[in-house]
């Protein structure tokens, strides 16, 4: 049944704190507010009560095995949801990296309801770098818990219009404001025991981790761009980002690259739509297909940042199938390369 949405519209430079209190009264009396974050957009609901925390699965048709992570506005906020104090090293990752795209895994505390941990002993929780989101978590003086707000399995929202495609009807308030600065969801870092282990790349790359942690006190999970079915993160297993059309990533080098596409595109001419995903090097060699560039290969932040909204755009003009180049996977290379694969169902062609 389809629920009455508010739209609410903010703007982040000058925050109109009337609107912003009754997405907080929502929020307090258990209802779903979509807010905008740097990461991307979030379906958000209190943290510390089951009743609202299932009303975020229910409208992404999440299932109920992945677990969510908690938005917090400050370090006090944050220390009922866990087991034991902050260590050294959560205080150090927490002082370069907050607030800012990083979740942390940390042991957790009685007080986290079990939805929202999905009956792990841990909890992920970090804290947004948006002006709105921050204030919303302070008003409403909970912790907020907020996946991507997308329809489970779809590409994350970056931008207001694609959180109104898939939560209108779904929730109680969306806030529209502007797109999404980071546009790809945040690192997951599990600091729950002695070797901290990137459970997914995000938005705090690699490198940068390995500066504040030494380069032998980080590691990536083994089976963090792999199909498993135990992941250390439950999310991990789930298909993920996917556009409409099938897509098959192409790996190898440019010209190999190239050939082999345009070789597809020649073969088709009767056939159906090609998309094809490439980078501002590359565009004007696809002559034929639905070319979408991510932008520079020399800027793959900016590639990620606009990844989901170039594979819904290949969803709005309806393509047959999609082939997608391979990036480099190294700095926000690996965040981009690591949802292109999941989008892929890890479809891959080395040339
Ligand atoms: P989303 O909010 O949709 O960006 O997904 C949250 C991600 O964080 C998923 O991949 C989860 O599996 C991961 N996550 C959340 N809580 C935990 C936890 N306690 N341990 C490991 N991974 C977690
Ligand atoms: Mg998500």
């Amino acid at each position: 049944m389809a629920m009455n949405t508010e739209i609410v519209e903010l703007n982040e430079q000058n925050i109109d704190i009337e609107k912003l209190m009754r997405a907080a009264k929502i929020i307090q009396n258990l209802g779903t507010v979509v807010l905008p974050t740097e990461t991307v957009y979030g379906l958000g609901a209190n943290a510390l009560s089951s009743t609202a925390v299932n009303k975020i699965f229910f409208a992404k048709g999440r299932p109920s095995d992945n677990p969510l992570i908690v938005h917090v506005c400050s370090i006090e906020m944050m220390e009922d949801l866990l087991k034991e104090p902050l260590d050294l090293r959560a205080k150090r990752l927490i002082k370069a990296f907050w607030p800012g795209p990083l979740t942390l895994v940390f042991k957790r505390s009685d007080k986290v309801p079990l939805e929202v941990c999905a009956h792990l002993d841990t909890v992920a929780i970090r804290m947004p770098d948006h002006p709105i989101a921050l204030k919303l978590i302070e008003l409403a003086n909970v912790p907020i818990a907020a996946p991507s707000a997308n329809v489970s399995g779809k590409p994350s929202p970056t931008m207001a219009e694609h959180v109104i495609q898939d939560m209108n009807g779904r929730v109680d308030m969306i806030i529209s404001a502007d797109r999404s600065r980071i546009g790809v969801e945040s690192t997951v870092l599990d600091i729950s025991s002695p070797v901290a282990v990137v459970l997914r790349p995000g938005g705090v790359t690699l490198e940068q981790l390995q500066e504040v942690l030494g380069k032998d006190g980080v590691i990536l999970d083994k089976m963090m761009d792999d199909v498993v079915d135990k992941p250390r993160s439950p999310g991990m297993k789930y298909t993920h980002y996917a556009p409409n059309a099938p897509l098959l990533i192409v790996r190898g080098e440019r010209e190999k690259i190239i050939d082999y596409v345009k070789g597809k595109i020649e073969k088709s001419v009767s056939s159906g739509l090609i998309g094809v995903l490439c980078s501002d090097e590359t565009k004007s060699e696809y002559q034929g297909a639905h070319v979408i560039s991510i932008g520079s290969v020399h800027r793959l932040d900016q590639g990620a940042s606009n990844l989901f909204a170039v594979l819904r755009e290949f969803d709005r003009i309806g393509v047959d199938v999609i082939f997608a180049e391979a990036f480099a996977e190294d700095e926000m290379g690996l965040a981009l390369m690591n949802r292109l694969k999941k989008a892929a169902g890890f479809n891959i062609v080395d040339v």
